[in-house]
């Protein structure tokens, strides 16, 4: 249940902060709640897991129209999948198993202590406040997946939605207002500015979900205070497709990978390497999977445009970069050609092949429906180009060869890997999400994300007998004795 506070003139009705001190006025209440709650019990977290669960459910009607108005076009049945079905999950998996990930954990104990009596322990404790501030790609699940694991944690939280969709950021305000008080989850909404201004708060935990260069912002932002920080950034995910890949299978997978959300995913396949020889046969195989996925008489009915202009304008520049520079390029606009007259930005799935690797859509994160894709003749050529970029949030590999593919993930390095799909290991609870290097740090999603919001507080309870007595001065032999023992020993 939503508590009521004594006094309903200081209720956050609108959810919506503009000023920096109305900002500072929140956090200093979610913190005050804080310290006065102490540590929130079992039943407490998940009451508030439940009403998180009840918010992202009771409204998918609502999340649909506004995805729909922020993308101009949004498949309603892609915005369920990814707003809602894939929201819930982690939200149902840390209600499941919240007893479980709140237990002391026992740790063992040093000679000579072990054998007195001594004991230890982790506890998992709350941090604090934890401000969270989630892109536009996926406004509901990346905002309301963090907070399963924030609140698991026995956290307050203070939600930065992405300005670029309004209708979502208003809504998700909304929504949250509803169901939690302002001390127990409160939303900000407004621009750069105001993200600045957020990032900027003595937060006890910040997780941003973003690109890199605001990361830099951020993390300069946190420094000032000391604020632990997740980043949970994105990249160039490749995919490797091994010689003996089964290619119509890895085709189907890949589209799937590239036409969901428009291939605005930081998880999405961003171009792909293929064995020379298997170039032609990819690229039917790639077209019968479009053919399937997408057929005709659905109109582009499954299709989701890209989020704004300036997005648009960034894809179609650099088609239109690969067309110059005599790169094949492929497009296929009738997956789009009926969508309404709202459709928004819409840009075709397209193949480029064989992209120059100075091109921009070879330097750069796609975060589109425009796919590279790149010839090998050996396996180290795949590898050293992955290489040669930042490490980024996902690699793929498709093939039946245990060995090379044990080669790929022994001489690269990404957050994450999926073999013979893509994304896949995203959806797993029981598997740490995060990047490495350029694509994030820190990782978070079921027990790991439970840890990642906690402090893994080291408890030691002395043993009954002073043996550390032998240990103080003044030192004889006593000491000497001891001391060896543990040399030997310890
Ligand atoms: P972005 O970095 O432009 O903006 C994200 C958020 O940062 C917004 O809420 C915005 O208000 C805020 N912001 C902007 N300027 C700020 C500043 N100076 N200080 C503080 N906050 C500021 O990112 P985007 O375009 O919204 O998202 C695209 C990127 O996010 C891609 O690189 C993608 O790969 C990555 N991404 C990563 C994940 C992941 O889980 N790893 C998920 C989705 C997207």
């Amino acid at each position: 249940m939503k508590p009521t506070t004594s006094d309903p003139g200081i209720q956050f009705r609108d959810a919506s902060v503009s000023g920096i001190a109305a900002l500072n006025e929140l956090f200093a209440r979610q913190k005050s709640a804080q310290a006065d709650e102490g540590i929130a019990s079992l039943s407490v977290r998940r009451d508030r897991l439940k009403r998180t669960l009840d918010l992202v459910v009771s409204n998918e009607a609502r999340i649909a129209d506004a995805m729909m108005s922020d993308f101009g076009y949004r498949s309603p049945d892609q915005s369920f999948f990814v707003e809602v079905v894939t929201t819930a999950k982690p939200i149902k998996e840390a209600i499941k198993n919240l007893k479980k990930w709140m237990r002391p954990e026992k740790r063992s104990i040093d000679l000579p202590f072990m054998m007195a009596g001594g004991q230890a322990e982790i506890r998992y404790q709350p941090l604090g406040v934890v401000g969270c501030i989630s892109p536009w790609n996926f406004p509901f699940n990346l905002t309301f997946g963090p907070l399963a694991n924030i609140l698991a944690a026995g956290n307050r939280a203070m939600l930065k939605p992405s300005e670029i969709t309004p209708a979502s950021a208003a809504l998700i305000a909304e929504l949250v207002a509803s169901y939690f008080d302002e001390t127990e989850v409160a939303v900000v909404t407004g621009g750069a500015d105001v993200s600045a201004a957020f990032s900027a708060l003595p937060f006890d935990h910040l997780l941003y979900t973003g690109g890199e260069r605001v990361a830099k912002a951020i993390m300069k932002a946190a420094a000032d205070n000391l604020t632990p920080l997740t980043l949970e950034l994105g990249g160039k995910s490749p995919v490797i497709i091994g010689k003996d890949a089964n290619l119509k299978r890895a085709a189907d997978r890949i589209l799937f990978g590239k036409m969901l959300n428009a291939g605005q995913i930081c998880l999405a396949p961003d171009y792909v390497f293929v064995p020379e020889a298997s170039l032609d046969t990819f690229i039917q195989e790639l077209k019968s999977a479009i053919a399937r996925t997408a057929p005709e008489d659905r109109g582009g009915k499954d299709f989701v445009s890209v989020v704004n202009n300036t997005h648009a304008d960034r894809l179609r520049s650099g088609i239109e970069a690969a067309k110059a520079s005599g790169a094949q390029v492929i497009s296929f606009d009738w997956l789009t050609h009926n969508v309404g007259p709202n459709a928004g930005n819409v840009v075709p799935l397209t193949l480029i092949i064989n992209p120059d690797a100075s091109l921009k859509v070879m330097t750069e994160e796609i975060f589109g429906p425009v796919l590279p894709i790149c010839t090998y003749g050996q396996i180290d050529e795949a590898i050293a180009a992955v290489n040669s970029r930042p490490h980024p949030l996902a690699l793929y590999y498709f093939g039946k060869n245990d060995r090379e593919a044990e080669t790929v993930l022994n001489r690269t390095r990404s957050g994450g890997v999926t073999i013979n799909d893509v994304i896949m290991h995203y959806t797993m609870d029981d598997l740490p999400f995060g990047g490495v290097g350029a694509s994030g740090m820190g990782a978070y999603h079921g027990f790991d994300g439970f840890k990642r919001f906690s402090h893994a507080r080291a408890i030691y309870r002395q043993s009954p007998f002073d043996i550390g007595a032998m240990l103080r001065p003044p030192y004889g032999q006593a000491f000497q004795r001891f001391a060896r023992l543990l040399l030997k020993h310890g």
